[in-house]
Protein backbone atom coordinates (compact mmCIF):
# COMPACT_ATOMS: atom_id res chain seq x y z
CA UNK A 1 0.00 0.00 0.00
CA UNK A 2 1.21 3.30 -0.76
CA UNK A 3 1.37 5.51 2.62
CA UNK A 4 2.30 9.14 3.21
CA UNK A 5 4.04 9.90 6.58
CA UNK A 6 4.12 13.09 7.82
CA UNK A 7 6.63 14.08 11.28
CA UNK A 8 9.28 11.39 11.50
CA UNK A 9 10.46 12.76 15.18
CA UNK A 10 10.83 10.97 17.88
CA UNK A 11 7.92 9.18 17.43
CA UNK A 12 7.47 9.32 13.94
CA UNK A 13 10.67 7.94 12.75
CA UNK A 14 10.27 4.05 14.39
CA UNK A 15 6.72 4.29 13.19
CA UNK A 16 7.28 4.85 9.71
CA UNK A 17 10.25 2.36 9.31
CA UNK A 18 7.73 -0.33 11.11
CA UNK A 19 5.56 0.29 7.94
CA UNK A 20 8.51 0.24 5.83
CA UNK A 21 9.80 -3.27 7.55
CA UNK A 22 6.52 -4.67 6.75
CA UNK A 23 6.95 -4.12 3.06
CA UNK A 24 4.63 -0.86 2.72
CA UNK A 25 5.52 2.04 0.09
CA UNK A 26 6.07 4.72 2.72
CA UNK A 27 6.55 8.20 1.29
CA UNK A 28 8.01 10.13 4.31
CA UNK A 29 8.32 14.24 4.71
CA UNK A 30 9.72 15.99 7.29
CA UNK A 31 10.36 19.71 7.60
CA UNK A 32 13.71 18.34 9.41
CA UNK A 33 16.04 17.24 6.79
CA UNK A 34 18.33 15.22 9.60
CA UNK A 35 14.38 13.45 10.11
CA UNK A 36 13.81 12.81 6.82
CA UNK A 37 17.56 10.96 5.80
CA UNK A 38 16.51 9.03 9.08
CA UNK A 39 13.82 7.95 7.36
CA UNK A 40 15.27 7.20 4.29
CA UNK A 41 18.02 5.19 5.57
CA UNK A 42 15.37 2.71 7.23
CA UNK A 43 13.95 2.58 4.17
CA UNK A 44 11.10 4.80 3.51
CA UNK A 45 11.15 6.49 0.08
CA UNK A 46 11.93 10.66 0.40
CA UNK A 47 9.08 13.08 -1.08
CA UNK A 48 10.07 16.76 -1.69
CA UNK A 49 6.80 18.47 -0.02
CA UNK A 50 4.23 16.62 2.19
CA UNK A 51 2.18 17.42 -1.06
CA UNK A 52 3.82 15.18 -3.49
CA UNK A 53 3.97 12.13 -0.30
CA UNK A 54 0.13 12.59 -0.54
CA UNK A 55 -0.69 12.67 -3.81
CA UNK A 56 -1.45 8.79 -4.88
CA UNK A 57 -1.19 7.85 -1.21
CA UNK A 58 -4.42 5.15 -0.27
CA UNK A 59 -3.52 6.35 3.51
CA UNK A 60 -1.58 9.22 5.13
CA UNK A 61 -0.37 9.18 8.76
CA UNK A 62 0.57 12.11 10.66
CA UNK A 63 2.64 12.05 13.52
CA UNK A 64 3.34 16.28 14.41
CA UNK A 65 3.58 18.15 18.07
CA UNK A 66 -0.05 20.26 18.34
CA UNK A 67 -3.49 20.80 16.84
CA UNK A 68 -2.37 23.55 14.96
CA UNK A 69 0.26 21.97 12.80
CA UNK A 70 -2.24 18.94 12.22
CA UNK A 71 -4.79 21.68 11.08
CA UNK A 72 -2.44 23.37 9.09
CA UNK A 73 -1.01 20.55 6.99
CA UNK A 74 -4.89 19.18 6.31
CA UNK A 75 -5.76 22.17 4.72
CA UNK A 76 -2.28 22.92 3.29
CA UNK A 77 -1.10 19.47 1.83
CA UNK A 78 -3.75 16.81 2.68
CA UNK A 79 -7.10 18.28 1.37
CA UNK A 80 -5.80 19.98 -1.72
CA UNK A 81 -3.71 16.53 -2.76
CA UNK A 82 -5.70 13.42 -1.31
CA UNK A 83 -7.80 11.53 -3.64
CA UNK A 84 -11.43 10.57 -2.40
CA UNK A 85 -11.59 7.92 0.04
CA UNK A 86 -7.91 8.28 1.28
CA UNK A 87 -7.69 6.87 4.99
CA UNK A 88 -5.99 9.59 7.28
CA UNK A 89 -4.91 8.94 10.55
CA UNK A 90 -3.70 11.11 13.22
CA UNK A 91 -1.63 9.86 15.75
CA UNK A 92 -0.18 12.84 17.55
CA UNK A 93 -1.71 13.93 21.08
CA UNK A 94 -4.22 17.10 20.26
CA UNK A 95 -6.91 18.70 22.06
CA UNK A 96 -10.30 16.69 21.03
CA UNK A 97 -11.75 19.90 19.61
CA UNK A 98 -9.24 20.33 16.56
CA UNK A 99 -9.59 16.19 16.36
CA UNK A 100 -13.16 16.56 15.64
CA UNK A 101 -12.89 19.61 13.57
CA UNK A 102 -10.31 18.03 11.22
CA UNK A 103 -12.43 15.06 11.03
CA UNK A 104 -15.58 16.36 10.23
CA UNK A 105 -13.56 18.82 7.91
CA UNK A 106 -12.20 15.65 5.99
CA UNK A 107 -15.13 13.38 5.85
CA UNK A 108 -16.95 16.14 4.04
CA UNK A 109 -14.43 16.25 1.50
CA UNK A 110 -14.92 12.62 1.09
CA UNK A 111 -11.92 11.24 2.86
CA UNK A 112 -12.06 8.90 5.59
CA UNK A 113 -10.37 10.47 9.12
CA UNK A 114 -9.63 8.70 12.22
CA UNK A 115 -7.89 9.96 15.72
CA UNK A 116 -5.54 7.77 16.46
CA UNK A 117 -2.95 8.80 19.48
CA UNK A 118 -0.32 6.66 21.06
CA UNK A 119 0.29 5.48 24.23
CA UNK A 120 4.24 4.20 24.48
CA UNK A 121 7.35 6.36 24.17
CA UNK A 122 10.45 6.11 21.46
CA UNK A 123 11.10 2.65 22.20
CA UNK A 124 7.30 1.50 21.85
CA UNK A 125 7.54 3.34 18.84
CA UNK A 126 10.40 1.90 17.38
CA UNK A 127 9.51 -1.62 18.61
CA UNK A 128 6.00 -1.39 16.88
CA UNK A 129 4.84 -1.86 20.77
CA UNK A 130 2.27 0.87 21.05
CA UNK A 131 -1.19 1.12 22.05
CA UNK A 132 -3.62 3.24 19.71
CA UNK A 133 -6.81 4.54 20.84
CA UNK A 134 -8.68 5.51 17.77
CA UNK A 135 -11.89 7.55 17.42
CA UNK A 136 -13.97 7.59 14.13
CA UNK A 137 -16.45 5.31 12.13
CA UNK A 138 -16.68 1.80 12.06
CA UNK A 139 -15.58 2.17 8.77
CA UNK A 140 -12.50 4.37 9.60
CA UNK A 141 -11.41 1.79 11.87
CA UNK A 142 -11.79 -1.05 10.28
CA UNK A 143 -9.38 0.60 7.07
CA UNK A 144 -7.34 1.97 10.09
CA UNK A 145 -6.38 -1.23 12.56
CA UNK A 146 -4.28 -3.27 10.09
CA UNK A 147 -2.06 0.01 9.18
CA UNK A 148 -1.73 0.37 13.16
CA UNK A 149 -1.57 -2.82 13.61
CA UNK A 150 2.47 -3.17 12.08
CA UNK A 151 3.33 -0.46 14.52
CA UNK A 152 1.74 -1.34 18.03
CA UNK A 153 0.11 -4.33 20.25
CA UNK A 154 -2.74 -2.98 20.62
CA UNK A 155 -5.88 -1.27 18.51
CA UNK A 156 -8.89 0.01 20.23
CA UNK A 157 -11.49 1.74 18.77
CA UNK A 158 -12.44 4.28 21.87
CA UNK A 159 -15.83 5.76 19.73
CA UNK A 160 -16.78 8.36 17.26
CA UNK A 161 -14.44 11.25 16.26
CA UNK A 162 -12.13 12.29 19.37
CA UNK A 163 -12.90 9.60 21.46
CA UNK A 164 -9.32 8.30 20.90
CA UNK A 165 -7.87 12.18 22.37
CA UNK A 166 -10.51 11.90 24.83
CA UNK A 167 -9.39 8.43 25.81
CA UNK A 168 -5.33 9.39 25.27
CA UNK A 169 -5.26 12.57 27.29
CA UNK A 170 -7.84 10.86 30.41
CA UNK A 171 -5.28 8.09 30.69
CA UNK A 172 -2.17 10.68 30.68
CA UNK A 173 -3.76 12.90 33.49
CA UNK A 174 -4.45 9.57 35.22
CA UNK A 175 -0.70 8.76 35.21
CA UNK A 176 0.17 12.27 35.97
CA UNK A 177 -1.84 12.27 38.87
CA UNK A 178 -0.71 8.83 40.00
CA UNK A 179 3.18 9.72 39.33
CA UNK A 180 2.62 12.52 41.91
CA UNK A 181 0.77 10.64 44.46
CA UNK A 182 3.64 7.86 43.79
CA UNK A 183 6.56 10.00 44.49
CA UNK A 184 4.90 12.30 47.66
CA UNK A 185 4.33 8.30 49.04
CA UNK A 186 7.32 7.39 48.58
CA UNK A 187 9.14 10.67 49.59
CA UNK A 188 7.00 10.40 53.00
CA UNK A 189 7.68 6.82 53.16
CA UNK A 190 11.29 7.74 53.04
CA UNK A 191 11.00 10.56 55.61
CA UNK A 192 9.47 7.67 58.35
CA UNK A 193 12.20 5.96 58.44
CA UNK A 194 10.91 2.76 55.80
CA UNK A 195 13.46 1.31 53.66
CA UNK A 196 11.98 2.40 50.00
CA UNK A 197 12.61 -1.35 48.47
CA UNK A 198 10.75 -2.83 51.51
CA UNK A 199 8.22 -0.36 51.09
CA UNK A 200 8.02 -0.58 47.57
CA UNK A 201 7.71 -4.48 47.73
CA UNK A 202 4.71 -4.22 50.47
CA UNK A 203 2.67 -1.60 48.24
CA UNK A 204 3.27 -3.44 45.08
CA UNK A 205 1.02 -6.52 46.52
CA UNK A 206 -1.17 -4.30 48.09
CA UNK A 207 -4.17 -2.02 47.76
CA UNK A 208 -1.50 1.05 46.74
CA UNK A 209 -0.26 -1.06 43.76
CA UNK A 210 -0.50 1.18 40.90
CA UNK A 211 1.39 1.77 37.04
CA UNK A 212 3.49 4.48 38.23
CA UNK A 213 4.62 2.11 41.30
CA UNK A 214 4.81 -1.29 39.95
CA UNK A 215 6.41 -0.40 36.33
CA UNK A 216 8.19 3.07 36.28
CA UNK A 217 9.30 3.04 40.34
CA UNK A 218 10.95 6.89 40.73
CA UNK A 219 13.29 5.30 42.98
CA UNK A 220 16.99 4.69 41.89
CA UNK A 221 17.01 1.05 42.64
CA UNK A 222 13.82 0.29 43.68
CA UNK A 223 11.53 -2.29 41.64
CA UNK A 224 12.40 -2.83 37.93
CA UNK A 225 14.85 -0.62 35.73
CA UNK A 226 13.75 2.70 34.71
CA UNK A 227 14.42 5.96 33.85
CA UNK A 228 15.13 6.95 37.70
CA UNK A 229 18.17 4.61 36.94
CA UNK A 230 19.52 6.14 34.59
CA UNK A 231 19.54 9.67 36.17
CA UNK A 232 15.73 10.36 34.92
CA UNK A 233 17.21 10.62 31.19
CA UNK A 234 14.83 8.99 28.24
CA UNK A 235 11.65 8.21 29.29
CA UNK A 236 8.66 10.22 28.86
CA UNK A 237 9.46 13.77 29.75
CA UNK A 238 8.10 15.89 31.78
CA UNK A 239 7.37 18.44 29.46
CA UNK A 240 5.44 16.35 27.56
CA UNK A 241 3.29 15.05 30.75
CA UNK A 242 2.56 19.22 30.55
CA UNK A 243 1.17 18.82 27.68
CA UNK A 244 -1.13 16.43 28.26
CA UNK A 245 -2.28 17.60 31.48
CA UNK A 246 -2.88 20.95 29.68
CA UNK A 247 -5.15 19.51 27.14
CA UNK A 248 -6.77 17.23 29.75
CA UNK A 249 -7.82 20.80 31.35
CA UNK A 250 -8.60 22.31 28.10
CA UNK A 251 -11.02 18.97 27.45
CA UNK A 252 -12.26 19.22 31.15
CA UNK A 253 -13.37 22.58 31.02
CA UNK A 254 -15.12 22.41 27.85
CA UNK A 255 -17.55 20.13 29.70
CA UNK A 256 -17.59 21.55 33.19
CA UNK A 257 -15.95 19.02 34.81
CA UNK A 258 -14.82 19.25 38.26
CA UNK A 259 -10.81 17.82 38.20
CA UNK A 260 -9.20 18.58 41.41
CA UNK A 261 -6.29 15.85 41.44
CA UNK A 262 -5.61 16.76 37.51
CA UNK A 263 -5.50 19.95 38.02
CA UNK A 264 -3.40 19.89 41.18
CA UNK A 265 -0.67 17.16 38.90
CA UNK A 266 -0.87 20.32 35.91
CA UNK A 267 0.11 23.14 38.60
CA UNK A 268 3.10 20.63 39.72
CA UNK A 269 4.19 19.76 36.48
CA UNK A 270 4.17 23.48 35.61
CA UNK A 271 6.35 24.56 38.15
CA UNK A 272 8.64 21.44 37.51
CA UNK A 273 9.13 22.12 33.64
CA UNK A 274 9.96 25.44 34.67
CA UNK A 275 12.57 24.91 37.04
CA UNK A 276 14.35 21.59 35.45
CA UNK A 277 16.47 22.87 33.01
CA UNK A 278 17.22 19.24 31.55
CA UNK A 279 14.67 17.90 30.09
CA UNK A 280 14.39 14.88 32.50
CA UNK A 281 11.93 12.15 32.58
CA UNK A 282 8.40 12.82 34.40
CA UNK A 283 8.96 10.39 37.31
CA UNK A 284 11.99 13.34 38.13
CA UNK A 285 9.26 15.30 39.99
CA UNK A 286 9.78 13.49 42.92
CA UNK A 287 13.18 15.43 43.51
CA UNK A 288 10.58 18.20 44.55
CA UNK A 289 8.87 16.09 46.82
CA UNK A 290 11.76 15.29 48.49
CA UNK A 291 12.01 18.18 50.06
P1 LIG B 1 9.00 15.49 17.66
O1 LIG B 1 9.05 16.95 17.90
O2 LIG B 1 10.20 14.65 17.89
O3 LIG B 1 8.52 15.22 16.14
C1 LIG B 1 7.61 16.03 15.44
C2 LIG B 1 8.11 16.14 14.01
O4 LIG B 1 7.15 16.86 13.23
C3 LIG B 1 9.45 16.92 13.88
O5 LIG B 1 10.41 16.10 13.22
C4 LIG B 1 9.07 18.15 13.07
O6 LIG B 1 10.10 18.59 12.20
C5 LIG B 1 7.87 17.65 12.29
N1 LIG B 1 6.98 18.69 11.78
C6 LIG B 1 6.44 19.74 12.44
N2 LIG B 1 5.64 20.46 11.61
C7 LIG B 1 5.68 19.82 10.41
C8 LIG B 1 5.07 20.07 9.15
N3 LIG B 1 4.27 21.12 8.95
N4 LIG B 1 5.35 19.23 8.13
C9 LIG B 1 6.19 18.18 8.29
N5 LIG B 1 6.78 17.89 9.46
C10 LIG B 1 6.54 18.70 10.50
O7 LIG B 1 7.75 14.96 18.52
P2 LIG B 1 7.46 13.44 18.96
O8 LIG B 1 8.06 13.17 20.28
O9 LIG B 1 7.72 12.54 17.81
O10 LIG B 1 5.88 13.55 19.21
C11 LIG B 1 4.95 13.56 18.15
C12 LIG B 1 3.54 13.47 18.74
O11 LIG B 1 3.43 12.26 19.50
C13 LIG B 1 3.21 14.62 19.69
O12 LIG B 1 1.86 15.00 19.48
C14 LIG B 1 3.43 14.01 21.07
O13 LIG B 1 2.64 14.63 22.07
C15 LIG B 1 2.99 12.57 20.82
N6 LIG B 1 3.58 11.58 21.73
C16 LIG B 1 4.91 11.62 22.04
C17 LIG B 1 5.44 10.65 22.91
C18 LIG B 1 6.93 10.65 23.26
O14 LIG B 1 7.32 9.93 24.17
N7 LIG B 1 7.77 11.42 22.56
C19 LIG B 1 4.62 9.66 23.44
C20 LIG B 1 3.28 9.61 23.08
C21 LIG B 1 2.76 10.59 22.21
Amino acid sequence: MKIAFIGLGNMGGGMAANLAKAGHDVRAFDLSEEALARAVEAGCSRAASAGEAITGAEAVVTMLPAGRHVASVYETDVFPNAAPGTLLLDCSTIDVATARANIEAATARGLVAVDAPVSGGIAAANAGTLTFMVGGTAEGFARAEPILGLMGKAVIHAGDAGAGQAAKICNNMLLGASMVATCETLALAQKLGLDPQKFFDIASVSSGQCWSLTSYAPLPGVGPTTPADNDYKGGFAAALMLKDLRLAMEAAASVDADVPMGSKARELYEAFVEADKDGRDFSAIIKTLQG
